[in-house]
C-alpha cells in the first residue's frame, strides 16, 4: 500500500470530498460582506438544484428563505465568529423554492502556519427533510391515539409492551414506567385460564387478528372489562413486528348486564333465587342426579298464619319477618344448596346429595330456629314443612307437586311441622 503524497494526495481529498454523498460547501472567511462560496461539490447540487457556476462567489444567504430559523442564523454568526465550529438544523431552499430541512455540521479552516488564522469555514450538510417528515407522520400517529380517546397498546412480538396510550394507562391503573419494558400479564386477573391465551397466541402468531373479550386486574383489585380487536403489524419483508391492541372499556357495560341478569334472577324482597331461578336449577340439578345416580331432595315451606301478621301489624312487618325468614334459613344451608321464594310467604329449598331422611331432619332444625326467631317489631311465627326425595325420572313440576303435598299434610297436621313424602 502507498500512502499517496504532493499532487495525488490532493487529487484524492478532491475526488473524495466530491465523491461523497453528503453536500459540502466551503466559503471564505469574510463575515462582513460576504462570506463567500468558493467550493461545492456534487452533493451540494444535488440537494440545492443550483449549478456549481450559480453559487461560486455568492453567499449561503441564496439559500435562505422565510422559514430559516434567525435565531439558529445569529447564532451561527456569533459561533463563527468566535472561531468555534456549529453544529444545528434549519430550513433551506432549493433553487426551485422548495423549502428542505438541512442539517449543518460548520467547521472553520485554518491556515497551516505562524498566525493559524481562519480562512475558510467548511460546511458538511445533510437534507434530513425525509427522517423529519417520517418523525411527524409518528407524531401525529401517536397523537391520533392518543385523541381516540380509547385504550390503545402497542407489543413487540414477544409480546413485551413497547407503547401504550394515556387512555390505556388511566384504565390500566398502572404508570407508563410500569407497563413499558413489561408483557400484558401484568394486567392477568383470574378470570382467564391458559387456554383462552394459548388460543390468542396462536391466532395472533399466525398472523390472524383476534377479538375478545379481557378482564384486567387493576392495582388496586378493581376489574376492567376490555373488549379488544389484537392485530398483528408486519415489516416489508412479511415478518410480524408488532402486535396492536384497540381496546374499549366496556366494565360499565358488564356491570349493567350482571345487575340486570342479578335483578332477573333474585326475588326483590329478599334477595334470594326467584321461581324462575329456582325452576331452573331444580331441572339442571334432577338431570345431573339422574344422569349420575344420586340423591337429591327438595323441602317447601309456608310461614303459618301469616294472613293475620299483616292484618295485625301491617304489612311492612310482615316483610320485615319475611326477611327475618329468609335471613335465618339462608345461614344454616350449605353451599350447594338453593333457598329461593316461591311466592307470597312459601319457600322452596334444592338439597343436592341429600335423601329423604337427610332433608326431613334439615327441615326439622330451620322449623325450630324460625319458630324460636326473635325479630324487633314484629310477632313470631311458625312454618309447615314438606319434604321429598327425587325419583327416578323425577320432571320439576312432579316433584313440586309431591313436596307442595307434603307441605299441605304439615298445615292439615297442625301447621309448625314437617312432613316427609
Ligand atoms: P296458612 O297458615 O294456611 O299458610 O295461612 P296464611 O295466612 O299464611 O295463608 P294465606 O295464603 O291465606 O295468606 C298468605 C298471605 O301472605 C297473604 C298475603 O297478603 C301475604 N303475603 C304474600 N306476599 C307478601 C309479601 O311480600 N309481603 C307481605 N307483607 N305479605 C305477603
Ligand atoms: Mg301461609
Ligand atoms: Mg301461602
Amino acid at each position: 500500500m502507498t500512502i499517496p503524497q504532493g499532487l495525488a494526495r490532493l487529487e484524492l481529498l478532491n475526488a473524495a470530498i466530491e465523491d461523497t454523498a453528503h453536500s459540502v460547501l466551503i466559503t471564505d472567511a469574510d463575515l462582513d460582506a460576504g462570506p463567500h462560496i468558493v467550493y461545492v461539490n456534487r452533493g451540494f447540487e444535488q440537494m440545492t438544484g443550483y449549478r456549481r457556476d450559480e453559487v461560486l462567489g455568492r453567499t449561503p444567504r441564496i439559500l435562505q428563505g422565510p422559514k430559516t430559523s434567525r435565531p439558529v442564523l445569529d447564532d451561527l454568526r456569533v459561533t463563527l465568529e468566535r472561531g468555534e465550529g456549529f453544529d444545528a438544523e434549519t430550513i433551506n431552499y432549493r433553487k426551485d423554492g422548495e423549502p428542505y430541512s438541512v442539517r449543518w455540521h460548520i467547521s472553520p479552516v485554518r491556515a497551516r502556519g505562524e498566525h493559524e488564522s481562519i480562512t475558510h469555514f467548511v460546511s458538511v450538510q445533510r437534507d434530513v427533510t425525509e427522517d423529519r417528515r417520517r418523525e411527524e407522520q409518528l407524531r401525529l400517529l401517536s397523537a391520533a391515539l392518543e385523541a381516540s380517546g380509547d385504550p390503545v397498546m402497542i407489543t413487540d412480538p414477544g409480546g413485551v409492551i413497547v407503547f401504550a396510550n394515556t387512555a390505556f394507562l388511566d384504565l390500566s391503573g398502572f404508570d407508563a414506567d410500569s407497563v413499558i419494558g413489561a408483557t400484558p400479564a401484568l394486567f392477568k386477573s383470574d378470570e382467564h385460564d391458559d387456554d383462552y391465551f394459548a388460543a390468542m397466541w396462536q391466532q395472533l402468531r399466525q398472523g390472524e387478528t383476534f377479538r375478545g373479550e379481557f378482564v384486567n386486574r387493576r392495582p388496586d383489585g378493581a376489574k376492567l372489562h376490555l373488549e379488544q380487536t389484537i392485530t398483528p403489524i408486519r415489516d416489508d419483508c412479511g415478518e410480524i413486528t408488532h402486535f396492536v391492541a384497540f381496546g374499549k372499556d366496556v366494565t360499565e357495560r358488564v356491570r349493567m348486564e350482571d345487575e340486570v341478569r342479578r335483578l332477573a334472577e333474585t326475588d326483590w324482597l329478599t334477595g334470594l333465587a326467584n321461581r324462575l331461578t329456582l325452576g331452573n336449577r331444580l331441572e339442571a340439578e334432577l338431570d345431573r342426579c339422574d344422569r349420575y345416580q344420586r340423591p337429591m331432595a327438595v323441602i317447601m315451606f309456608d310461614i303459618d298464619h301469616f294472613k293475620s301478621v299483616n292484618d295485625e301489624h301491617g304489612h311492612d312487618a310482615g316483610d320485615v319477618v319475611l326477611k327475618a325468614v329468609a335471613r335465618t334459613v339462608g345461614e344454616q344451608l350449605r353451599e350447594q344448596d338453593t333457598l329461593g321464594r316461591w311466592g307470597g310467604e312459601e319457600f322452596l329449598i334444592v338439597l343436592p346429595e341429600t335423601d329423604g331422611e337427610g332433608a326431613a331432619a334439615a327441615a326439622e332444625k330451620l322449623r325450630r330456629s324460625i319458630a324460636e326467631m326473635e325479630v324487633p317489631d314484629a310477632p313470631a311465627v311458625t312454618a309447615s314443612f314438606g319434604v321429598t326425595e327425587r325419583q327416578p325420572n323425577d320432571t320439576p313440576r312432579a316433584i313440586t307437586r309431591r313436596v307442595d303435598q307434603a307441605m299441605y299434610q304439615a298445615k292439615e297436621g297442625g301447621r309448625d311441622r314437617v312432613v316427609l313424602l
